[in-house]
């Protein structure tokens, strides 16, 4: 049996009719930059996030830097940011002229260590970006508490976690700002690059959008120099149209990510993922940590089953953070993990006998 990682054109597939004649009304309108349909999926994905305001752009890493720029962090600053993430949390503090700080992961949930945070803070700390990594809402509350007690601002990097709730209230509206990432393997992805940021505040959501259309008031007036980041309208038109379906996908993934554990529990040679009860996981990601990860990975590949890892080196350890001069011992978590990540195949097209063949193979491979 073949085990993609992921099925981007079976899922095409699944909604053809609805993609194409999305493709051809942009086609028609040549509504290609901002227009009519990136208003209408920016007012749709408003609703669905819960969220006051909600403006597109170009990819989920602008989406970061612009709304730190927009909200006044820049040189001088430091930024908290999870050692395990993606490079886009850490690379756009960089980008506004902050400094990096980054605080070690949770040894089970993966997400920020709340209990390590409040050591990392400076005077020159201005604000934490809380990332639900692989679907999974860091721990809000916490942080919040903290980010108050420090007058900090606290932004969401919900780029892996479309749809995730922490107690009932959905990841993107408790920020400053929440940025989003439609990349095609998101939970929510375009055909091509596109993201976006919701906020509460209508100056910030205002400065936004001026942000992104290089500062523009009118056609040919500028309130000051923006830069290029805007959504396409094929892209918004592609995201609506997907965007009817994103709870059955999320139900599925949640369904799948059951199974995988019920199929994987008491497998002692396996760390499964965990959700606390206060949180609802999107499973972006179905990530298990093993010995031997590599040799695993290989007879799991020989058997069809495609895996990832995410993040084989933890962003204290990559290069372009060597400046900062870390040793694995300041981020014991993430540095042992790094070893033993591995991110097995979950689509909402998956089918059970799928889920089955993985686990059992997992097992036997083990
Ligand atoms: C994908 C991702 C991003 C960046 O999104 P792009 O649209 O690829 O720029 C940012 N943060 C995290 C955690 C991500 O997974």
């Amino acid at each position: 049996m073949k085990v993609p990682f992921n099925d981007l054109y079976g899922q095409y597939l699944t909604i053809k009719p609805q993609i194409d004649a999305a493709m051809d009304r942009v086609m028609k309108e040549s509504a290609f930059i901002k227009g009519p349909l990136v208003d209408s999926f920016e007012k749709e994905y408003a609703v669905w996030n819960e969220a006051k305001n909600f403006i597109g752009c170009a990819n989920g890493t602008d989406a970061i830097e612009m709304a730190l720029k927009a909200s006044g962090i820049g040189p001088g600053d430091e930024v908290i940011v999870p050692a395990n993430t993606w490079i886009s949390t850490a690379e756009a503090v960089t980008s506004v002229g902050a400094r990096v700080v980054f605080v070690d992961n949770h040894p089970r949930l993966y997400t920020i260590d709340v209990s390590k945070i409040e050591d990392k803070i400076t005077p020159k700390t201005k604000a934490i970006i809380a990332v639900h990594l692989y679907g999974l809402p860091a721990e809000l509350d916490e942080i919040q508490r903290i980010a108050k007690k420090h007058g900090l601002s606290l932004f969401e990097d919900c780029a892996q976690s479309h749809g995730a709730r922490y107690k009932g209230k959905m990841v993107g509206t408790f920020g400053k700002a929440s940025t989003f990432s439609f990349f095609p393997g998101k939970n929510l992805g375009a055909y091509g690059d596109a993201g976006g940021i919701a906020c509460d505040e209508d100056d910030l959501a205002q400065r936004l959008r001026q942000l992104g259309n290089h500062g523009r008031t009118g056609k040919f007036d500028h309130a000051f120099e923006g830069r290029n980041s805007r959504l396409d309208g094929l892209q918004a038109a592609v995201l609506s149209a997907k965007l009817p379906f994103l709870k059955d996908w999320t139900e599925s993934r949640r369904r799948l990510a059951g199974l995988y554990s019920h199929r994987l529990s008491g497998v002692s040679a396996v760390q499964l993922p965990e959700t606390p009860a206060h949180s609802s996981h999107v499973f972006h990601l179905y990530v298990v940590q093993v010995n031997n990860r590599d040799q695993v990975r290989e007879a799991l590949e020989k058997r069809g089953i495609q895996t990832g890892i995410q993040y084989p080196i933890a962003l204290p350890f990559v290069e372009a953070y060597k400046y900062l001069g870390h040793s694995p011992s300041e981020f014991p978590v993430a540095h042992a993990a790094m070893g033993r990540l591995m991110s097995l195949p979950i689509f909402p097209e998956m089918k059970e006998e799928q889920v089955d063949y993985v686990s059992a193979s997992l097992k036997e491979v083990l």
